[in-house]
């Protein structure tokens, strides 16, 4: 990267359009990683990371791609996390994507969501949604990429639900149809294959755990004790006020803040690639940190 940018993430670090939290076809996102670099770009995004859920293989693509674009860029993936019976997602940036130690704890992550979604797909045939599974694979391609995402755009596609947020307020979620547990990586490994791949780990969207605020600070707590670096806090799924909440958060133990729109797909997502507010004022942008300037490409 040149000179005069990593300048500007070390001495201006809150007027650099950082989007770290994004994903493509290798998840739940609709669009390639090339297609999303240049979506990026087109939306004033100057320090792009791509982010998928348990996977690292569309990290080469969008780096070269970025490249291409001259777009600084940042390697990334979204690990799921099981703590205290709740999901969870940790979001790796900087991290080296051929790691050995992240590549195989992430294949073992993935390697639940074959069975889950075809016992998804038993469960909704019981109230009379059929097909589920070949439904939701048409959107996934890889049965191993299997997500939630991918049955709420068949449920859609089929007329059951009106849109993808009306399928999460009456099915795939804890005590509605086509909701399995599943268990994912311990924090304590996600943070673990994310540091050894050379990382910084940040605890992705807070506000969207559906847990009490006493867990919430515990689940930080122990994240920053883990050796956590980072939150994010203007998000795609936090209204201003939780912006707000998690400032103070993140001053309160420490953290660098991140900022991430969590684009999933033109149809679907509210907020677009580089659209969101900066941070607020007085947080440290994790993307100054030292670390993180050394790993941008
Ligand atoms: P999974 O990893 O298969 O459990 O799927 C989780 C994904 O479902 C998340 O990454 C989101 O993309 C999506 N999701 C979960 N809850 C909601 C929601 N309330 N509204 C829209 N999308 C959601
Ligand atoms: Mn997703
Ligand atoms: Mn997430
Ligand atoms: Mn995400």
């Amino acid at each position: 990267m040149s000179q005069g940018f990593n300048e500007r993430l070390r001495a201006y670090p809150n007027l650099v359009n950082a989007d770290l939290h994004c994903h493509s076809v290798w998840s739940d996102g609709v669009l390639t990683p090339q297609a999303l670099v240049a979506r990026a770009q087109a939306g004033g995004v100057e320090l792009f990371a791509l982010t998928d859920h348990d996977e690292v293989s569309g990290v080469a693509i969008a780096k070269d791609a970025a490249q291409a674009l001259n777009l600084p860029f940042l390697a990334g993936v979204e690990v799921s996390v099981t703590w205290a019976g709740e999901t969870v997602h940790i979001v790796g940036l900087g991290v080296d994507p051929q790691h050995e130690g992240l590549v195989e704890g992430l294949r073992r992550t993935r390697s639940g969501r074959d069975q889950r979604a075809l016992d998804m797909s038993e469960q909704l045939a019981k109230v009379g949604i059929l097909g589920a599974y070949e439904g939701a694979i048409k959107f996934a391609g890889n049965p191993s990429l299997l997500s939630r995402t991918h049955f709420a755009r068949f449920l859609v596609e089929s007329g059951v639900c009106r849109d993808v947020p009306d399928v999460f307020s009456r099915y795939l979620v804890q005590g509605k149809p086509g909701f399995v547990e599943q268990r994912w990586a311990t924090l304590a490994q996600a943070l673990q294959w994310i540091h050894d791949a050379g990382g910084l780990a940040v605890m992705a969207h807070p506000a969207r755990y559906r847990i009490s605020d006493l867990a919430r600070d515990q689940l930080i707590e122990e994240f920053k004790q883990l050796g956590g670096e980072g939150i994010e806090v203007v998000c795609g799924s936090h209204t201003p006020y939780q912006y707000e909440q998690f400032a103070r958060s993140a001053l309160h133990y420490g953290l660098l803040a991140s900022r991430g729109s969590d684009f999933h797909a033109p149809a679907e997502s509210h907020i677009d690639l580089g659209a969101l507010p900066p941070l607020p004022p007085k947080l440290r942008p994790v993307w100054s940190s030292e670390k993180l300037i050394g790993r941008v490409s």
